[in-house]
């Protein structure tokens, strides 16, 4: 009996927490850029990395196997896009991709443009600072990635 009260203890701690304990269903998390009700393309304003940009799923579902394949593909397929916008706007040296959730459980991936003069570069944007100064987005960054990323996904809805 103890071990059965055990199980339904353990169980019930690992249920999803509300989405209004979440900070991604509560807030956007950054300068929305697109957005068509599935997923959303931010931009996070990382004031060492400028083009640092977020794709986050909607929904609060905290692992790429909760989702169907159709939503899986969906959410892969902005993610790449964003890769893609920003490749043509930035001429990045790499681009990387990430995605961990290990503090805020909801899915999202990083996609940030990486320069061999950038404050990390060649390390992880979370590693220890390398060197001084982010480079600067070019004038009308914001606009253009709107724009491309409108032409890629669709218009938002
Ligand atoms: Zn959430």
């Amino acid at each position: 009996m103890a071990g059965k009260d055990q199980d339904m203890s353990s169980r019930a701690t690992s249920h999803e927490p509300p989405a209004t304990s979440c900070a991604l269903c509560a807030q956007p998390g950054g300068e929305v850029m697109w957005d068509d009700g599935f997923a959303r393309v931010v931009l996070v304003g990382d004031a060492d990395h400028p083009g640092f940009c977020r794709v986050i799923l909607n929904a609060h579902e905290k692992e790429m196997s909760g989702l169907s394949d159709a939503h899986r593909l969906r959410l892969m397929e902005v993610v790449f896009a964003v890769e893609r916008a920003l490749r043509e706007l930035l001429a990045p040296e790499k681009i990387n991709l990430a995605s961990f959730g290990n503090v805020v459980p909801h899915l999202h991936w990083h996609v940030i443009p990486r320069f061999p003069d950038d404050p990390h570069f060649p390390n992880s944007v979370w590693s220890a600072r390398v060197r001084e100064g982010p480079r600067p987005l070019p004038a009308g960054f914001n606009r253009s990635l709107r724009q491309r990323l409108g032409d890629l996904l669709g218009p938002r809805p």
